[in-house]
């Protein structure tokens, strides 16, 4: 279980959603079977994309980060639930790059130049669909643009994964520090000072820090109130129903032919290679509540 900590400063200024993600992280590993580089995109995209999802107010609201970069992992999926349950891909899972000159995973060049995409479904027609172009690839730099661009709120975002040489996740995490419309600008330095002191975030978790002793640290001199604390976990919503609605959107023309293939068609999730199998009989019920082509 991943574990997220709402805050709040007590003159209700500045707001902080702080998630160890190792569990998550873990988990999209183990599904998607990532290289090093791979983990660590995905990881932090899964990370913000529970932030940012934890503070939806309903729950069939969702939000989808996508990160089209022209690297060689290829695009980045991550879809996140009211509450902060994620899941998510990335197109090239074992694309794996040397390491850059800091020593660390170089996910700048593996994501690449190109475009972040934030999809809020709120259940209205048409989803908002914000654009922003990526900067550092290296996701969080990104993420913080994009709220200080596009929604013109100043924030500081931090996301983390550490991968050890047998692959496996050792530690993952990150937050999401938000200044309130009416906040005084002047407490940006000492937060900012706060932060250039303190271990990385996946240090701090790898060293089992907890997420109050961290935002201690994130807020040190600042009073502050933990508004939430909630588990969030991996985990997708697909079905064979999900997949049998997808093959009517289709049309007639199309469910005709792999009828007449004559042999079962497998749909398979991208989420959680969950594979489901339609037979030739049950293509012939969609092929009925398909639409005529145009
Ligand atoms: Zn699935």
């Amino acid at each position: 279980m991943g574990k997220l900590t709402d805050a709040l400063t007590r003159d209700g200024s500045i707001r902080v959603l702080l998630e160890d993600s190792t569990d998550i992280v873990r988990e999209a590993r183990l599904i998607h079977r990532t290289s090093k580089t791979a983990s660590a995109a995905l990881g932090r995209t899964l990370t913000a994309v529970s932030l940012m999802s934890s503070t939806l107010k309903n729950e069939t609201d969702s939000l989808t980060l996508q990160i089209k970069g022209d690297g060689p992992l290829g695009s980045i999926v991550a879809v996140g639930e009211a509450g902060g349950n994620v899941r998510g891909y990335v197109a090239h899972p074992t694309a794996e790059l040397p390491l850059n000159e800091k020593g660390k995973l170089d996910v700048g060049k593996a994501v690449g130049k190109g475009l972040l995409y934030v999809i809020r479904d709120t259940g209205t027609k048409e989803p908002y669909v914000g654009i922003c172009e990526l900067s550092t690839s290296e996701i969080a730099v990104d993420i913080a643009e994009y709220y200080a661009k596009s929604e013109q709120i100043p924030t500081v975002c931090a996301l983390g994964v550490r991968v050890n040489d047998e692959f496996d996740i050792v530690s993952a995490g990150g937050f999401l520090l938000q200044l309130m419309p009416f906040a005084d600008q002047s407490l940006i330095p000492a937060i900012e000072e706060n932060i250039q002191a303190m271990e990385s975030i996946s240090l701090l978790i790898a060293k089992k820090t907890g997420n109050k002793e961290i935002l201690d640290q994130i807020l040190k001199g600042m009073e502050y109130d933990i508004l939430s604390e909630h588990e969030t976990r991996y985990e997708c919503t697909c079905s064979k129903e999900r997949f049998a609605s997808g093959i009517v959107s289709l049309g007639k023309k199309e469910i005709r032919e792999m009828i007449d293939e004559g042999k079962p068609v497998e749909t398979k999730c991208h989420f959680c290679n969950k594979s489901y199998e339609f037979t030739p009989e049950e293509l012939e019920e969609l092929y009925t509540d398909a639409g005529a082509d145009e």
